[in-house]
């Protein structure tokens, strides 16, 4: 009888035993899982500037329509059209050395509540990316002339390609030069690539204005082009409009008082360096 107790006794006390390791492993590996994925939201948290995420009302959501590389003749003309028809203000951004001739449709632009921006003088990665120096002259001759035309200084910039880009050796230390100069960076968070590959139909470019950065669905910055060979931007830009109205965003212009939007580090695997 004392030997059947004792039995009991020892089987009791090696199922505690067993409990208590049981126990303590599940702790041990909750703290090991908290540490990894703390670890790991730090390694991949996103190097954006991410000002433009949040907005004051939660259920705003705003698109921003860009368009790259003007004045031209003929598509400028035409998006502008396409833009009025539809009550859609939008962002241009000039390239300095496409004004002469041109001036009437930069005043156009103007005079029809669109936002102006800088795209620098020449478009020539060679020139632009050379160094700090000359990325500045080639924004603030663009400026210059922009102001000389319409009577505004406008600061608001879109490097070629982006602002980390295979041209762009400067790094952080051009960011910090461009913010000293008083201008502000957009680049997008949505592209048409109709930059590099302007032929692409109009279900590809209608397709790729759905695809939007993931955690930027309330801010969309659509990188869209307007040079002269841009003909089927121009006839997918209604379908467009009307696919982000139907879903109840609100269209706005890049102006100064727009939070800025840029990649901070070049490191950033979804980089898009179309333009
Ligand atoms: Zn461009």
């Amino acid at each position: 009888m004392k030997n059947n107790c004792s039995k009991h006794k020892y089987k009791l006390y090696l199922c505690i035993i067993i409990l208590l390791i049981l126990v303590n492993s599940i702790f041990t590996l909750k703290l090991v899982f908290n540490y990894r994925h703390k670890k790991n939201s730090k390694k991949f948290k996103p190097a954006f500037n991410t000002t433009l995420k949040s907005n004051k009302d939660k259920n705003k959501k705003y698109v921003y329509l860009t368009f790259d590389d003007g004045p031209t003749y003929v598509v400028t003309d035409q998006i502008l059209d396409v833009l009025k028809k539809n009550n859609v203000k939008a962002t241009f951004f000039i390239v300095g050395k496409e004004i002469p001739e041109k001036e009437h449709i930069l005043t156009r632009i103007h005079e029809e509540g669109h936002s102006i921006g800088l795209h620098t003088y020449s478009h020539d990665a060679k020139k632009i990316y050379s160094n700090k120096e000359n990325f500045i002259k080639e924004m603030t001759k663009t400026q210059k002339k922009i102001e000389d035309l319409l009577g505004f200084k406008s600061k608001i910039i879109r490097c070629p390609w982006g602002i980390h880009n295979i041209y762009n050796k400067l790094g952080s230390s051009l960011i910090n030069e461009i913010h000293k100069n008083d201008l502000k960076i957009y680049d997008w968070n949505c592209s048409l690539e109709d930059g590099l590959n302007p032929n692409l139909s109009t279900k590809r470019l209608f397709d790729n204005s759905k695809i939007v950065k993931e955690g930027y669905t309330n801010n969309v910055i659509i990188l869209a082009h307007c040079n002269f060979n841009n003909k089927n931007t121009v006839k997918v830009l209604p379908k467009i409009i009307k696919y982000y109205k139907n879903l109840g965003y609100e269209f706005k212009p890049i102006t100064e008082s727009t939070p800025e939007y840029y990649i901070e580090s070049k490191c950033n695997k979804n980089l898009n360096f179309k333009n």
